[in-house]
């Protein structure tokens, strides 16, 4: 199997080469084409396995094919909202959104605590397609009034399990309240607790189950 084999526009395979990946990781080529097709995922995968350009890849790829959003505030809307656990990891998924996007018109931010919010608020008003937050951060934004979900047409949770292990079930089930119920979910989780099958199964419709 090689990325060839997995219907990626020519845009999104051009920053792939570019990264030197040779061929997908299984992650990659069991989510691709569910992802591309459409449907939620639920994915049990570790950390090391290639999972963020499992979502990243196609999450770019339904994006660029549709029109963009205009949010209540007149910029660009949040078309896809991927929620992490932590600062590190949500800084390391943008800038992979920014690489594997890098020839696509997409423009992304991450938004997290611990830092003013000054600058991230300014990036928000320029217009963004693809928001990577932590839960807490994003909430404050929201409540304040400098946030709109209701463009939400992908919701990805990153690494799952350590979302809620560090408490953030409450937060996360405030987001879940704020995107428009009609949209694709995809769930990544190394481990699945029962309070994360509860989650899956609030969040997911009908989705596939994919183990690495
Ligand atoms: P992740 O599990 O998403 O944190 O990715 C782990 C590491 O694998 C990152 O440094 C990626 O750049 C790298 N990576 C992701 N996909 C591939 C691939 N298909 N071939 C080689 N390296 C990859």
């Amino acid at each position: 199997m090689t990325f060839d084999d997995l219907s990626l526009a020519p845009a999104i395979l051009r920053a792939v080469q570019e990264q030197g990946y040779d061929s997908p990781t299984p992650i990659q080529a069991q989510a691709i084409p569910v992802v591309l097709e459409g449907h939620d995922l639920l994915a049990g995968a570790q950390t090391g396995t290639g999972k963020t350009a499992a979502f990243t890849l196609p999450m770019l790829q339904r994006l660029s094919s549709g029109q963009p959003a205009t949010s209540r505030f007149g910029g660009r809307g949040v078309r896809a909202l991927v929620l992490t656990p932590t600062r590190e990891l949500a800084a390391q998924v943008e800038e992979s959104v920014r690489s594997y996007g890098k020839h696509l018109d997409i423009k992304s931010t991450v938004i997290f605590g611990g830092v003013g919010m000054n600058p991230q608020i300014e990036r928000i008003k320029r217009g963004v397609d693809i928001l990577v937050a932590t839960p807490g951060r994003l909430l404050d934004l929201q409540q304040q009034g400098f946030l709109d979900l209701s463009t939400v047409e992908i919701l990805v949770l990153d690494e799952a399990d350590r979302m809620l292990d560090m408490g953030f079930i409450h937060d996360v089930k405030k987001v879940l309240a704020l995107v428009p119920k009609d949209k694709q979910s995809l769930l990544f989780s190394a481990t699945f607790s029962d309070e994360i099958r509860e989650l899956a199964g609030s969040l997911l419709k009908n989705p596939k189950s994919i183990q690495v």
